[in-house]
């Protein structure tokens, strides 16, 4: 059964209208990474960071999935091997465009995690400095999301999946975020055929065999639909 690994970054997100903090404008613009994307912001201001993510939050679920995110659900309930998307994006979008096979490396907005006891439980809209964890009931409640300085999730499960796939897919992401960026390569050394989907070049396109330049809602369909033709 052939399987295909989908990198995705801020690229496919960008244009269900989900800025980055590379963005100029909105919602980043006014505040500063270390502010509210460290735990040592989140320790100096939590009411801060919280109201940061609230924010974020609530546009995360008022964007839409676009034609990029419908792809890649088609791709995984109509191709005949296993598909698996790791996303570096916090939004749900995926999921809401029917992927089922998705993996937050940096924590998903509507996660919130206690950083007493590690507990996760489903994310109020608004989380508040004062909730409680349901498990400890300790006052330790944070955005379940992987902040600059903290480890990525499930790394031991992604290199596994790097190193079995026969596809590896980078869609929408910049290849200068570690360790993201090494995947293409980890793959490339296990037999996988790497392809990068982007608006224009990554830093890491060298690595690739073969890349495609365009926006993501219009170059990811048309691979999609190509590896459908040929493999549904
Ligand atoms: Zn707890």
């Amino acid at each position: 059964m052939e399987k295909i690994v989908i990198l995705t970054g801020a690229g496919i997100s960008a244009e269900s209208g989900l800025g980055t903090f590379r963005d100029e404008g909105g919602l980043w613009a006014a505040h500063r990474i270390e502010d509210v994307a460290t735990p040592e912001g989140f320790a100096r201001d939590p009411k801060l960071v919280q109201n940061f993510y609230n924010m974020r939050r609530a546009q995360a679920r008022e964007a839409e999935p676009n034609a990029a995110h419908y792809a890649l659900a088609k791709l995984e309930r109509e191709f005949t091997g296993e598909v698996t998307v790791v996303t570096q994006n916090v939004d749900g979008l995926h999921e809401r465009a029917g992927s089922q096979n998705v993996m937050h490396m940096h924590g998903f907005l509507e996660g919130a995690l206690c950083a007493g006891c590690g507990h996760r439980w489903p994310a109020p809209l608004n989380m508040k400095i004062t909730d409680r964890c349901p498990k400890c009931k300790e006052v330790a409640t944070r955005p379940d999301i992987v902040w600059f300085g903290e480890m990525p999730y499930d790394m031991e499960e992604i290199w596994d999946h790097l190193r079995s796939c026969d596809y590896f897919v980078s869609v929408g992401t910049s290849g200068n975020v570690y360790p993201a960026a090494a995947f293409v390569q980890d793959a490339a050394r296990h037999g996988a055929i790497t392809i990068e989907l982007n608006l224009e070049p990554s830093a890491v396109v060298s690595d690739f065999a073969e890349s495609h330049c365009g926006k993501a809602s219009d170059i990811v369909p048309e691979w999609v639909e190509k590896m459908l033709s040929v493999r549904r």
